[in-house]
């Protein structure tokens, strides 16, 4: 009896809600554990992989799916531009108000920590070559590398041409229509796990790091969490109630799933499919706007690593006493774009893409030594600020184009 009725009261709660609650009680038995709290990691571990295993089969059914139904080849180019422009935007904000909160703050300021290891400075992507790897040689090779970016351009290709032969084209639609069903079932039943791999990861992550490595950094990691409420809170939300004249509380409650898993993943790729599930489940935005923006978004729109990486510059020229000059944070917000545009969304990317904003304003590479060791716990700020913004640019967009339930979008959350 109480074996059957257990599992049944746990369904009960909504997923969000048991994913919070994985995410506190991993926080509370971490600290208690400390190191020892590794022996939870596996749990985590299948979990991230298996969030990763839905994301090639999932982005490509989703795009030719969504695309063929859209009907029209020419909406795709308004909404890959309006796409890039809110992107493009919303970063510059992002790397805006991270200068902005180190500069009133100074998290710096009289920080005196040595560093020593040598860092070498990386090369922004040029644009030509980003242009240049976007056309997959061989689909098959794109597939199997998880080359995310490829793996559009050949969705939106296929897709297109399938809308193009007509009733010819039919079948393998509905191949892809069911195969896709089938993806977001699997999905679904992955989540399910999602409160036990949540709590392994943050039971490991909370064991691992101790007051004494975070209290001396305690100044900047609390700018860098405090920016990113604002940047989401504010801008976000700002333009969700400007431009889409929608209710930012909607949107907020229905990303929280999201949130969870990159906050503990710290890994916007990896968190791919749980936003795609909120995009359409919670928010109501259509499989062709969500299967299109999401993916660009996970690839190119890191907000959170470009507010980041305005935030800990700042904070490395305040503890070298650099002064820096107006040219200098003009040189930040334009290399910080670009190099959180490169930015893989995987875990530790923003910290080496870092050494390409130093280098650009003159401050030693050595000195990012100091926030290394505490990298992640800015990470996964940063990992859920990018997977936000992804998401609120995917819902502008589908309320630009008609492709949002606002029923769904106002409704109580499903998922
Ligand atoms: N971990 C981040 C992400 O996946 C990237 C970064 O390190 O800034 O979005």
């Amino acid at each position: 009896m109480a074996a059957s009725s257990t599992p049944n009261l746990w369904r009960r709660i909504p997923l969000w809600q048991r994913i919070l609650a994985g995410l506190f009680l991993g926080v509370i038995v971490g600290s208690l554990m400390g190191e020892n709290a590794g022996v939870f990691k596996p749990l985590g571990d299948i979990f991230i992989s298996a969030i990763k295993m839905l994301i090639v089969p999932l982005v490509f059914s989703t795009l030719v799916v969504g695309i063929t139904a859209m009907r029209d080849p020419q909406k795709m180019g308004r909404i890959g531009a309006r796409t890039i422009g809110l992107y493009l935007i919303t970063t510059a904000f992002a790397i805006a108000i991270g200068l902005l909160a180190s500069t009133i703050f100074q998290p710096g300021a009289g920080v005196d920590l040595s560093f020593d290891q040598p860092m070498e400075a990386q090369d922004a992507p040029s644009l030509v070559e980003i242009l240049v790897n976007l056309v997959p040689q061989n689909p098959i090779d794109a597939l199997a590398e998880g080359n995310i970016m490829q793996i559009i351009v050949f969705a939106i290709g296929l897709g297109v041409s399938l809308m193009l032969v007509g009733e010819k084209g039919e079948p393998v639609v509905r191949v892809f229509e069911s195969f896709a069903e089938a993806m977001y079932k699997l999905t679904e039943i992955v989540m399910s796990f999602a409160p036990f791999g949540v709590f392994g990861l943050i039971a490991y992550v909370a064991g691992s790091y101790g007051l004494e490595v975070l209290l001396p950094l305690a100044k900047v990691i609390g700018v860098a969490y405090l920016a990113s409420v604002i940047h989401v809170l504010v801008v976000y939300s700002g333009l969700l109630a400007l431009l889409g004249r929608l209710n930012p509380k909607r949107y907020l409650s229905g990303i929280i799933d999201a949130l969870v898993v990159a906050y503990s993943s710290a890994s916007s790729s990896g968190t791919l499919p749980v936003s795609l599930r909120c995009a359409q489940k919670n928010l109501g935005v259509s499989e062709g706007v969500s299967g299109f923006v999401l993916p660009v978004g996970a690839t190119i729109n890191m907000d959170g690593t470009a507010l980041y990486q305005g935030v800990v510059t700042l904070f490395i020229a305040q503890m070298l006493g650099v002064d820096l000059s107006m040219a200098d944070y003009g040189m930040i917000i334009l290399t910080g774009t670009l190099a959180s545009i490169g930015t893989a969304g995987v875990p530790g990317a923003g910290l080496i893409m870092l050494s390409i904003v130093m280098s650009q304003v003159g401050l030693p590479l050595e000195a990012i030594a100091v926030i290394a060791g505490i990298d992640r716990i800015l990470d996964m700020a940063r990992t859920s600020v990018n997977v936000a913004g992804d998401l609120m640019v995917t819902t502008l967009v589908g309320k630009s184009e008609g492709e949002l339930d606002e029923d769904v979008y106002n409704g109580p959350n499903k998922a």
